[in-house]
Parts: structure tokens; sequence; C-alpha cells
């Protein structure tokens, strides 16, 4: 697959793409991590810098960036999906440091890039949260920020913007304001997996590209033929655990897909703001995420599908259908864009846990580093939970390796929730996505009647209710 069929990222870095060989012979290691995108890369990093004399080798089935680390939409957060529930329980000041140990990780990566010299277009513009377009929209995300405040955030964390303050920053169609946070940068995905793999590379870390892991059982593993012993395995392959049973129980693939305009005039930019590099995401439950890259495109994603049986999509090549959806949704926020070419279209595959949350998981007496589960938000969630697996791996004991999205050594079937047999999951994502459209078009239309804009999202919140609560067969 040539790079400008993985991503406008990939294609721009394709002069900087070296090819690594691939593993021709038997190893033994201390760690062997398999996957060379930004959790396995993590992990390697901080394992390095702690203890320099590991023996550690990462396993790529394709190469470095290939995965969802070299596609996503370049929102680098501090925050992990579903922060809030996890932290749920413990003590005021546990909670406040958890936030505190979150909200730092784009200040902590940033300060790596700079040491390792990793040129990511790093950006520290802040989110702007959840833009309302409707009055229901301004209402649960008004409700949003009550919650936020109830659960001990201030208002240095998330505040509301007003359309006068939102419309400062970024002029999006009829918005009625948004949540602002300063915890989030953007970055540029694929310089930042490939400027990562070449640091994890200076401290003496091999990759072996086209190496697909075959096989794997603790301190064991097939690649490519070749018998690989290793104290530690570190399976790093978030949306792409389908490839690795029984792993594929755990977490299924679902998919992103993002579109990019041509580079846009100043005086569009003007009109459209976002000159901070902002992170932007509106209200709708589509899930869209769109920023100004650093040659001034938009680049613009929502929602993708799942594919029945959990099978894996390799061909991103985006339908009709998918890319006019896409499209209508950028239009209907931004309508000035009407006439711009979409140069490029993509998408990738991310990984989603039954439980909806992160996990970081640790056995030691099998030898055992896992972490996923990032539900989308996985390029500030993957800085931290690698460097929590280097930390399990060398025995560190401090906050991040007892923080409550840490699992410690009971059986992957014990710790992690399973997703239900088909034909449940498909239907389930399938009626899932069919009830948040149809609230959407049902609120985007004015002539609704109240009654049927109150029905669209009481299904909405039901369908999505159900998935989160419905039991583990
Ligand atoms: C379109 C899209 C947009 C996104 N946007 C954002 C965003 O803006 N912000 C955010 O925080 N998150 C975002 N995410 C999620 C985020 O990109 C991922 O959570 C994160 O990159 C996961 O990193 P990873 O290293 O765990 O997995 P990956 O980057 O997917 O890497 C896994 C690697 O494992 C390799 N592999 C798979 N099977 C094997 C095997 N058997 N043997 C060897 N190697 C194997 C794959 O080839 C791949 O390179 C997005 C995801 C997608 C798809």
């Amino acid at each position: 697959m040539s790079l400008d069929q993985i991503s406008l990222w990939m294609e721009q870095v394709g002069d900087q793409v070296v090819s690594r060989p691939a593993l021709e012979s038997e190893l033994d290691l201390d760690v062997a991590i398999i996957g060379a995108g930004y959790t396995g890369l993590w992990t390697a990093y901080h394992l390095k810098r702690q203890q320099p004399d590991l023996n550690i080798a990462i396993f790529e089935a394709r190469h470095v960036g290939f995965g969802a680390s070299g596609r996503n939409g370049g929102w680098l957060i501090g925050e992990l999906a579903g922060q809030d529930q996890l932290l749920a329980g413990l003590p005021q000041e546990e909670q406040r440091r958890y936030r505190e140990l979150i909200h730092a990780i784009p200040d902590d990566a940033a300060e790596v890039f700079k040491r390792e010299g990793i040129d990511c277009g790093y950006r520290k513009g802040g989110m702007l949260m959840c833009a309302a377009r409707f009055p229901e929209q301004e209402n649960w995300v008004r409700e949003e920020l009550r919650g936020f405040y109830a659960r001990g955030y201030s208002a240095e964390d998330y505040r509301w913007l007003d359309a006068d303050e939102l419309a400062q920053q970024v002029n999006i169609a009829g918005s009625k304001g948004a949540l602002y946070s300063p915890h989030c940068a953007t970055i540029h995905p694929a310089k930042l997996a490939l400027g990562l793999a070449q640091a994890v590379e200076r401290l003496g870390v091999t990759i072996y590209e086209s190496s697909p892991v075959d096989e794997w059982q603790p301190h064991r593993l097939k690649v490519r033929g070749h018998k690989v012993k290793a104290r530690v395995v570190a399976p790093c392959i978030e949306g792409y655990a389908a490839s690795l049973p029984p792993l594929s129980r755990y977490q299924i693939p679902v998919q992103s897909l993002q579109i990019a305009t041509e580079p846009l005039s100043e005086t569009l930019w003007d009109e459209l703001g976002m000159a901070d590099g902002q992170a932007i995401s509106e209200a709708s439950r589509m899930v869209t995420y769109f920023h100004r890259s650093r040659d001034d495109r938009l680049v613009f994603g929502a929602r993708g599908g799942y594919r029945f049986g959990g099978r894996l999509r390799e061909d991103f090549s985006l339908s009709n259908t998918e890319f006019n959806r896409h499209r209508g949704l950028m239009l209907s926020l931004f309508p000035q864009l009407e006439s711009v070419k979409i140069t490029h279209g993509w998408g990738g595959n991310l990984g989603l846990s039954r439980r909806f949350l992160p996990h970081v998981y640790w056995d030691l007496h099998q030898g055992l580093a896992l972490a996923g589960g990032y539900g989308g938000e996985g390029v500030g969630a993957s800085f931290l939970c690698g460097r929590t697996l280097a930390e399990l791996i060398l025995g560190v004991e401090n906050d991040a390796t007892r923080a409550p999205w840490v699992l410690r050594g009971e059986g992957l079937s014990s710790s992690l929730r399973s997703w239900e047999p088909e034909p449940f999951r498909w239907l389930g994502y399938s009626a899932v996505l069919a009830a948040l459209g149809h609230e959407d078009a049902v609120l985007a239309n004015e002539n609704s009647p109240r009654w049927r804009r109150r029905m669209a999202s009481a299904l909405a919140d039901r369908f999505e209710g159900l998935m989160a609560a419905s039991p583990t067969p």
C-alpha cells in the first residue's frame, strides 16, 4: 500500500520514510514489543531512558505509522476517555492528583519532543469542544459543564465560551457557544510517529518492519516463522487486536474517517479562524473533530463504521457515501467551503474496549504488558500508558502505576470485559449509529416539532445507554 493511500500525513512525510529490515533470525530479548505505533514506541522510549541496558525489539507487521498513529486527527489531548468514571470513588485529593497527571500529558510530551528534536508541529491552542448549534445541544453542553464543576474541575480546566467569544476563535455557522479547555495541543501525526521511531532507535531499540507476529504466548512469539523468546511481551496494537487472538475478545476495531481540503487562502482563513491550531469538535454525537493543519488545510474527521465479526478494514479509500457524508457534515459547519477541493480522504481502525474505557494491563508472572481501548483519544493516552507500561515492567511504584486504569495480573479474562458475540455487537453498533444520525438530522431541521426533537434525543440517549450497560454473556 502506498503512503498516499494511508493518509495525508504519511504522504507528506514520504521523503523521510526509511524502510527497516524484517526479522531474519531467532532472538532472545528482555522485552518484545508488538506494533510500532505510539504505544509501542513510547513504551520502548521510556524503558530505554530508564534502563539503557535492556535488550528491546519492536515487531511491526507493516511499517512505522501504518496504524492509527500515522492516520489520526492530530489532537494530543490531556484527557483519557471516561476518566471521571475511572476516578469516581477515589478520595478528592487523589482525583485531583490524577487529573493533574492526565492534564500534564501535552506539556510532558512536548518536553520529550524538545529533548529529542522531534519536529511534529506541536501547537498548544487548546480545545473548543462540543460547539453547540441547536438549543438542545446548548442545554446538554451546559449540563456537561455543571457536571465537570461538580466533580472538582475548575474554570481553568473547562469554561463556557458564548457565541461571540467562540466566534473570535472559530466561525461555525449558527453556533451558540462551546466548551474551552487549554489541555490539548495539535501535532502532525506521521511526523510524531517517525520522529519517535528515530529517537527510540538512537537509544538502541531495533524496529523490525514487515514482521507480523503470527503466534504469541507468554515469553514466546513466532515472527515470520522465527522464534523469539522474551522476559516480557508487550502487544501494543490497539485497533488491530483482531490480528492477535484472544485480544480480539476485549477490543474491537471501529473506524474513524477523515477528509482534508486543499490549502485554503488567507482570506478564507480570516473568515474561518482557527489561527492557533485549536482542536475543535461540535456537539453532534457523530464525533466530528477538526483543525487547521500547519499547511493551511481544514482536516475534518467523524465517526466511521464497524465491520461484522470485528473484521479489520484494510482499504480506506472512502466510498462515495462516506465521502459525501463527511463533506456534508463539514459544509453544515462551514458553508463557505462549498467550492473548495477536498484533496484527501482516509481513515483507520481504533480500539474500543467493552467498558469504553482505556486500560493498562500488567502481569508480572506471565511477563505480559499491554495497553489500549483509548476509544479515539489515543494520541495523548498512548504517551501516558506507554510510560506507565515501562514503569510497570521496571517495577516502579508511583501514582501512574497505581492508577485505576491499571489492571494487575488476574488473567486477561477476569481483568478485561469481553465483547458480546455476533450478531449482537454489529446490531448494537449499527443501531447506535442510526439513532445518532437520526438525532442529528432531526435537530438540524428547524421545522422539526419539539416532540420530535425530544424523541430523537431520547432515542439516541437510550441506545447509547443500552450499549454501555448491556451485560456480558
Ligand atoms: C482516523 C483516526 C483519527 C484519530 N484521531 C485521534 C485524535 O485526533 N486524537 C487522539 O487522541 N486519538 C485519535 N485517534 C486514535 C489514536 O490514533 C490511536 O488510539 C493511537 O494512535 C493508537 O496507537 P497504538 O500505537 O496503540 O496503535 P496503532 O498506531 O494502531 O499501532 C498498532 C501497530 O501494530 C501493528 N500490528 C498489528 N497487528 C500486528 C501483528 N500481528 N504483528 C506486528 N504488528 C502488528 C499495526 O500495523 C500498527 O502499526 C484516531 C484514530 C483514527 C483511526
